[in-house]
């Protein structure tokens, strides 16, 4: 047998973490590194909190699981407190964000179908768009390398350029349901819809009788100084999926939805084993403890700008590496001229800074939310020094 016991499906690079300090990794030969990837927007509150660690640990020893047949009060409380910061009336819990997506295409569905429109069925989303991998979420997204080898895709979907309007316009018809977007693309490249983009798909929304769904799984949580990015597009979905940085590293994600957009939702339509079990609910409590307040979101689009103007002012040293610098509050992306994936591995490997590559040519910069200037100190050297290092070394090869 050549096959690894794990699943061949990841290019695995060569850190092996065993520990986490704040915002820093420790592998097994004990080298730190700085941690600008948070496990992929992940992990809010870096890597020992005490907060969230004592949630989990009390819980633990309390009461980890109980099936969903039965009452929730843990759920209660987290949804209560979802409800309360968002546009949202109730609260499916999921363990990951493809199934959050999941929720919530099913939600857009039942809301017509509960009503008759069993025409209703499609969803507009957009081009480079991610959204899991699960055969849904992947049917969702147009990008054909996640598709080979797993056709047919589920019906139901179609695609637009992501930021045209008037495209997405275009494509409604008497099947659609609704439109799923990522308001900031992740994967994509940390793209940012612009207001008029985002606001437009409300109105069309609205004008047809449709669901707005937004994908907040990267996006949401405090990632890009608001509780959900939304909030700064002065418009609200019918629908939203979350998860990554809402377990702060525990498995967890949403499905959100407005009353009258859950009106298919009723006895019997959904479920999960695991979902909201009471562990994971302990470790949002402790997440939202942290993150769901106006001072610490003010302190992520402080810490933002400060990081994202130190970014503009270097990359306009090297001109012929970096295009520009986007995103919002901490999650900030790198366009750059050349491609992205070896600079990042690169920045690894010698330089002990780990960030991630993603779409349209972008490194993403995602770090734990609680990071201070002495983090921000320590990556400007970092990508300095790998900056430079790659440049000599591209320009000798
Ligand atoms: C990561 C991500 C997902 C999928 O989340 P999983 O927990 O990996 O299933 C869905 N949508 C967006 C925007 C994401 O970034």
């Amino acid at each position: 047998m050549t096959i690894t016991p794990l699943m061949p499906v990841y290019p695995r690079c060569g850190v092996r973490p065993v520990r986490g300090e704040h915002c820093h990794l420790i592998t097994e030969d004990g080298t730190r590194y700085l941690d600008f990837a948070s496990g992929i927007a992940v992990n809010l509150l870096g890597h020992s909190n005490d907060h969230l660690i004592g949630a989990i640990q009390r819980q633990a020893a309390t009461l980890m699981h109980v099936s969903n047949l039965y009452g929730s009060p843990q759920g209660e409380e987290v949804a209560q407190r979802l409800v309360d910061l968002t546009f949202a009336d109730t609260v499916f819990f999921t363990n990951s964000g493809a199934e959050a997506v999941e929720c919530a295409i099913k939600t857009a569905r039942a809301y017509h179908q509960h009503a008759g429109n069993t025409d209703r069925f499609e969803l507009i989303t957009f081009n480079n768009a991610f959204h899991g991998r699960t055969m849904a979420t992947i049917s969702a997204s147009d990008q054909e390398k996640m598709h080979k080898g797993f056709m047919p895709l589920l019906p139901g979907f179609k695609y637009a350029p992501f930021d045209d309007l008037a495209a997405a316009e275009a494509l409604i018809g008497p099947h659609t349901a609704g439109f799923l977007v990522e308001p900031i693309q992740g994967e994509g490249g940390i793209r940012d819809g612009s207001d008029d983009f985002i606001k437009g798909l409300r109105a069309l929304a609205d004008k047809h009788g449709l669901m707005l769904i937004f994908d907040e799984v990267q996006c949401g949580v405090a990632r890009t100084g608001t509780f959900y990015a939304y909030e700064q597009y002065g418009v609200v979905p019918d629908i939203l999926a979350t998860a990554k940085g809402l377990g702060g590293g525990f498995p967890l994600g949403a499905c959100l939805a407005t009353e009258t957009a859950a009106r298919g939702m009723v006895f019997g339509t959904h479920g999960s084993t695991y979902g909201g079990n009471p562990l994971a609910l302990a470790a949002a409590g402790a997440v939202l403890d942290v993150v769901a307040n106006d001072e610490f979101l003010a302190t992520v689009r402080a810490t933002g700008a400060r990081l994202r103007a130190r970014l503009e002012q270097f990359i306009g040293n090297y001109p012929d590496m970096f295009e520009l610098v986007r995103g919002k509050g901490l999650m900030l992306g790198l366009k750059m001229r050349i491609e992205p994936r070896p600079f990042v591995a690169h920045l690894r490997d010698n330089h002990h800074l780990l960030a991630v590559a993603a779409g349209d040519m972008t490194m993403r910069v995602l770090p734990p939310l609680v990071i201070d200037d002495s983090h921000i100190d320590e990556f400007m050297d970092k990508l300095s020094a790998g900056t430079a290092s790659y440049a000599a070394k591209v320009a000798s090869s």
